[in-house]
């Protein structure tokens, strides 16, 4: 069974159509690589499989839940308005733009979605953070606030904060694409780390070298469809 399965996934903004009619199933441990022009819907296509955006048409199951549906009148409806919670506790984001909280410490960050969202104790939340921040290699950062960080130390925390919630699938919204060149790397590692883990991701990216070192399978898209789809070997001719 798939993890997640998209069906005529539509999103429409006034008269135009970022996303039409995907459709894509990502099967557990998958890593799946988007890419396409700007504009064509991939951050769009991202939102809506999180219910950041509200959908069109289609529908959307996660391990074989159907989590976001359009009725014949043809709005987004939810069996139940708590299921918005329980599928954004499984599945994490990770932003261009990292939004992380100013004001809390970098460990703060990090703790935040167990205290609020799962209602972890202070003491479990922490040790959820102490070790995310260890798996990205932060943890003598705990204590500053982001301010002090580089955007790839920025980035690392944002990954450390999504996985804190122990999500079964991670979506990248161009995750490396904020950062200073010689910043992409460290960024890189950690997703590629993860991937070596077993993670299932879903990656919207401008950097071919995720599509070329850690996708199993890349999707291009162009005008809110998939235009083609294969493996790295496929789309770069690799030997
Ligand atoms: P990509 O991630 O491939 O660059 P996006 O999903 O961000 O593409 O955008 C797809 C199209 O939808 C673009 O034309 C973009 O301008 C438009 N769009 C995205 N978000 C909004 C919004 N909130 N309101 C209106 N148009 C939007
Ligand atoms: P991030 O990089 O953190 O994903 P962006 O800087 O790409 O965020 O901004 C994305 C936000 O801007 C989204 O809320 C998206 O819906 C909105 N957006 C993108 N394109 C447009 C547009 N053409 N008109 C209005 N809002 C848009």
């Amino acid at each position: 069974e798939p993890l997640l399965k998209l069906t005529g996934i539509t999103k429409h903004f006034k008269n135009l159509t970022a996303v039409n009619g995907i459709n894509l199933e990502v099967q557990p441990g998958e890593k799946l690589v988007i890419i396409g022009p700007s504009g064509s819907g991939k951050s769009t296509l991202l939102r809506s499989i999180n219910l950041l955006e509200e959908i069109d048409d289609g529908t959307i199951t996660f391990e074989g839940h159907q989590v976001g549906y359009v009725t014949r009148l043809g709005k987004r409806h939810l069996d139940k308005p708590h299921q918005i919670c329980a599928l954004r506790a499984e599945i994490g984001m990770v932003f261009q733009h990292f939004h992380l909280f100013p004001h809390m410490t970098v460990l703060g960050n990090v703790m935040e979605g167990p205290l609020t969202v799962q209602k972890k104790t202070r003491e479990e939340a922490r040790q959820t953070a102490v070790d995310m921040l260890a798996k990205v290699g932060l943890s003598d950062k705990r204590d500053v606030f982001p301010a002090t960080l580089s955007g790839g130390q920025k980035q690392r925390v944002a990954i450390a904060r999504a996985l804190a919630m122990r999500p079964k699938l991670m979506l990248f919204d161009e995750p490396t694409s904020a950062l200073d060149p010689e910043l992409v790397g460290e960024v890189f590692d950690t997703i590629h780390s993860l991937a070596d883990e077993g993670m299932t991701m879903l990656i919207v990216t401008h950097h071919m070298g995720f599509a070329r070192e850690l996708a199993d399978r890349v999707i291009f898209m162009e005008s809110g469809r998939f235009l083609a789809e294969g493996t790295p070997q496929e789309f770069f001719c690799k030997s």
